[in-house]
């Protein structure tokens, strides 16, 4: 039979799916025999009852009756009673904590009557009435629907009348006074009256908390941290005690530990004679805990046995809250507590040494997207003014720097030793050079995985994406806020890229003291508890990790600070990057060349260029694999923008000149090569099928670099990665010529090169046919960007500005599939082409090396498919190792 009221005595901390969080945790309190108000709990069960079919079930009424009796048998007294009221709190509380989220009515109980008796047995006719007005009006407001606001203006105008601001100058007269106007106020509003009755207050108290569970807050606040919608609240009825009863008495919060720097020791605020709402709510100065002490030791020192034996209990973290009533200590909410990034690591590394927990466990408590919010500077939050604009935070971390409107001027700026934000209403490929030597970007345009969004997150850089209360005036270098300030080129900055915020001048900067322990190994005497603490993590999660975490980098820079990182290899070298800047005019004129040896020429003078870039990458990770993937993107990428040309030729004849060829050229070539949709065009391993010589190229560059790299004495381990392959035969055909290629090099040079060629998997067709595809491929690398756009159809370029927020609102998907892989269609893919890649080939290395490679989410789900390993931007190789390892705890 299913039962909905639970006694504290009858609960416990694994009950929060049915008691929800505060009312578990208080059972696991009254176990412990901490001093909690006797009380019971109403079952979440109840409450999806209640909101599914809009009725009371059958025998809560019943249910609850009797466990009130116990309580007020235990108490001697009963609910209400005139001339001795017990009183109670209806609280509400659900699995996941919802703070502040939904309804709390304090004081039932109390009426016309009842208030006398209780201000006579309690010999404090002040404290009675401040209890009835509070309970008045919080069960106006929360049961009845009256506008608190309009509360608190009866309160105002009475205190102003009385000539005070502070509460406590208002005595029992003025409360009485306040408790008919209040009642007034509800008459007016609804037109019902005030429920004198006890027994109608606890009824309709238990189903106005059960209502506040789809109250407009806590929906959102559900949304936005992808709490389900229907697990329903419990509610816990629990004996009152009383902080409203002179100096004496008082509420407070409190935690184990500082939850903002994880330092042990007690921390927390106390606000003398004053019910618990008043703590948070502001309405008078709290006194930090430390004043406790001095005011009434003994209940200090209760309060810090009881937090001592939570801590071990929990081991972990708590907060409490608590109130003393004539100086007895109560307990009267405890719960596992939120707290910092720094805070996490340091906690999980001091509860370890205290030999609380294991060094998994330790690991386990602390997650990706903390070790990512350490790893970015930050600004000093009580330091900066109002912002001039907000966007989407892309990516995270601040910056500052001086506004510049294109690449080419921040990349000025930075050889000058400058620091830009590079501004911009969208960036393009073309913006990379800017990228990477600007501080930061801000876009007016696109979404969180908005190329700008995509390409800064990768570098680690500092992003603001989407900032639409922005006027971009590219050609005039400037920017205008919504308010109509203008921001000139030159101007300076601050970008927080964690909160989406631009505000003007230099914002005052907090440097990331784990970032400076990674690249050089300092500790820095402020920072050294968090940074060993980070350091202690990631050397368990390196202990316990089987996946390997290898970076996506294509330079020697990148590659050098991936493998101070921690990679074990490069995972995915691009190599179209190299074909951009000076060698631009090169790869024009291998795309223009008309006849072979205009083509070769072009490819000749490409070669050693090439080579170099290898050469470079493969001494920074000597004796580690790196993955070089053949050219990728559509040719015309390379080529100038049509319009663009299309302009300069029209402008040239208007003024009667003749165009240059050069340019009339270019547009027949880019006229020609132009493409409807280039992201399923000529790209991939079709431009090494219909482009003479291409990969030829590139696989002799990659081989003589071998070469050079094993000359010198090197352990060169390269890889040779083939793109958007759909078909086994494209691979097959491909494949011979890199064979080729590999074994006239070796034969030229007398030195074996043995490179490994593989594929990606990034369309549907390869992932169903990887069976047949692992027979011409040594390894598999899941290209997940194209993989999910090619499985959802989305065009990542366009979707996200355009419908994802109303997706994430619809809750069609509860983040971006290009932020975090859908498991349920790409994760099919990807287990079928694992499962057939193996069969067909045992040894088959299998790694991803989208975006996913480094969030968090997605790597436990690469561990659980079987991967080898992922990889990831160098700045993401961290976080990928940590969770590796807490996907293998
Ligand atoms: P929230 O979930 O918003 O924190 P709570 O249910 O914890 O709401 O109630 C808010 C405050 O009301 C508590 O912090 C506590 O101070 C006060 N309160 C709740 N129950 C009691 C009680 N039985 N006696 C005295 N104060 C109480
Ligand atoms: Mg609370
Ligand atoms: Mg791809």
């Amino acid at each position: 039979m299913v039962r909905y009221v639970y006694d504290f005595h009858e609960g416990g901390r694994d009950m929060a799916g049915l008691l929800g969080g505060k009312g578990a945790n208080l059972a696991e309190m009254t176990r412990l025999g901490l001093p909690v108000p006797p009380g019971f709990v109403i079952s979440t069960e109840a409450c999806r009852t209640f909101l599914t079919t809009g009725a009371e079930p059958d025998r809560l009424a019943r249910e609850i009756s009797r466990h009130l009796t116990g309580l007020e048998t235990a108490a001697g007294r009963l609910l209400g009673q005139p001339g001795n009221p017990l009183l109670l709190s209806v609280r509400s509380g659900a699995r996941f904590s919802m703070p502040g989220m939904m309804e709390t009515v304090l004081d039932i109980g109390l009426n016309d009557e009842s208030v006398l008796g209780l201000a006579k047995v309690s010999g404090n006719e002040r404290f009675a009435w401040d209890s009835y007005r509070r309970l008045v009006q919080m069960f106006g407001s929360t049961v009845m629907g009256v506008d608190s606001a309009l509360f608190e203006q009866a309160m105002d105008l009475l205190k102003e009348s009385r000539g005070v601001t502070d509460d406590l100058h208002l005595d029992a007269g003025d409360f009485a006074e306040l408790v008919d106007q209040y009642k007034n106020l509800i008459a007016d509003e609804t037109g019902d009256t005030f429920p004198q009755s006890p027994a109608e207050q606890l009824r309709r108290a238990v189903l106005a908390v059960f209502a506040s569970w789809n109250g407009e807050r806590a929906r959102l606040y559900r949304r936005r941290e992808h709490i389900p919608d229907d697990l329903g609240t419990a509610v816990t009825v629990q004996r009152m005690v009383f902080g409203n009863l002179g100096h004496d008495s008082g509420s407070g919060v409190a935690f184990t530990r500082d939850p903002a720097t994880g330092r042990p020791g007690l921390y927390g605020d106390y606000l003398a004679d004053a019910q618990g709402e008043d703590v948070v709510a502001g309405i008078r100065n709290t006194v930090p805990l430390a004043e406790l002490e001095r005011l009434d030791p003994t209940s200090y020192g209760r309060l810090r046995d009881h937090m001592e034996t939570l801590e071990r209990h929990y081991r972990d973290l708590c907060d409490i809250e608590f109130t003393i009533e004539r100086g007895t200590l109560w307990m009267l909410q405890t719960r596992v507590g939120k707290r910092t990034a720094e805070a996490a690591f340091a906690i999980a590394a001091e509860l370890t040494d205290e030999g609380i927990l294991t060094p998994d466990e330790a690991l386990a408590r602390v997650s990706g997207n903390q070790l990512a919010r350490l790893m970015f500077p930050r600004f000093d939050a009580s330091a900066t003014g109002d912002a001039l604009a907000h966007g989407l935070p892309a990516s995270p971390g601040a910056a500052v720097g001086a506004a510049v409107f294109d690449s080419a001027e921040a990349v000025r700026r930075a050889a000058a030793g400058e620091k830009a934000v590079l501004v911009r209403q969208e960036t393009a490929p073309d913006d990379l050079p800017g990228m990477i030597a600007a501080q930061a970007v801000l876009t007016s345009r696109g979404g969180r995985t908005s190329h700008a969004a995509v390409v800064a997150r990768g570098m680690g850089k500092v992003c603001v994406c989407g900032a639409e209360e922005l006027t971009v005036d590219t050609d005039a270098r400037r920017f205008t806020t919504r308010d109509g300030t203008v921001v000139e080129e030159g101007t300076v900055i601050s970008v927080d890229g964690s909160a989406g915020a631009v505000y003007a001048g230099a914002a005052p900067l907090v440097d990331s003291a784990v970032i400076r322990h990674l690249e050089t190994g300092e500790r820095g005497e402020q920072s050294a508890r968090v940074v060993d603490a980070v350091a202690r993590a990631l050397q368990q999660a390196d202990d316990v990790r089987r996946l390997e975490v290898r970076a996506n980098a294509d330079t020697p820079e990148d590659a050098a600070r991936a493998r101070r990182f921690g990679a074990q290899g490069i995972g995915l070298c691009r190599t179209e990057h190299m074909f951009l800047g000076e060698r631009r005019k090169l790869v024009e004129e291998m795309i223009l060349a008309d006849t072979d040896a205009a083509r070769e020429r072009a490819l000749d003078a490409l070669l050693p260029l090439q080579r170099q870039d290898f050469t470079g990458i493969l001494e920074a990770m000597d004796g580690l694999p790196v993955t070089i993937r053949l050219l990728d993107p559509p040719l015309h990428e390379f080529l100038p923008n049509r319009t663009d040309l299309a302009v300069r030729i029209a402008t040239a004849e208007a003024q009667g000149a003749a165009p240059d060829p050069h340019d009339t050229e270019l547009l027949a070539a880019v006229s020609r090569m132009h493409e409807e949709n280039p992201m399923l065009g000529l790209r991939g391993v079709r431009l090494g099928l219909v482009i003479p010589g291409l990969v030829a190229m590139q696989v002799r560059a990659i081989a003589e670099a071998v070469v050079e790299r094993t000359r010198a004495g090197g352990h060169p381990e390269a890889e040779i990665m083939v793109p958007l392959v759909g078909a086994v035969e494209e691979l097959r055909i491909e494949r011979e010529v890199v064979e080729h290629v590999l074994a006239l090099v070796a034969e030229e040079t007398g030195v074996p090169v043995h490179c490994p060629v593989g594929t990606m998997i990034e369309l549907p067709r390869a992932a169903l046919t990887a069976g047949h595809i692992a027979e011409e491929a040594e390894f598999f690398s899941f290209g997940t960007n194209d993989l999910t756009q090619t499985t959802w159809g989305f065009s990542r370029d366009d979707v996200e500005a355009a419908f994802f927020s109303a997706y994430l609102d619809k809750g069609i998907f509860a983040a971006s599939p290009f932020e975090t892989l859908d498991r349920a269609g790409v994760g099919r893919l990807v287990g079928i082409a694992v499962a057939e890649g193996r069969a067909a080939r045992p040894d088959l290395k299998i790694g991803v090396c989208g975006e996913h490679g480094g969030d968090p989410d997605s790597v436990h789900f690469f561990h659980s498919a079987g991967l080898d390993y992922v990889s990831c931007s160098p700045f993401r190789v961290p976080v990928a190792r940590l969770e590796a390892g807490r996907a293998a705890l």
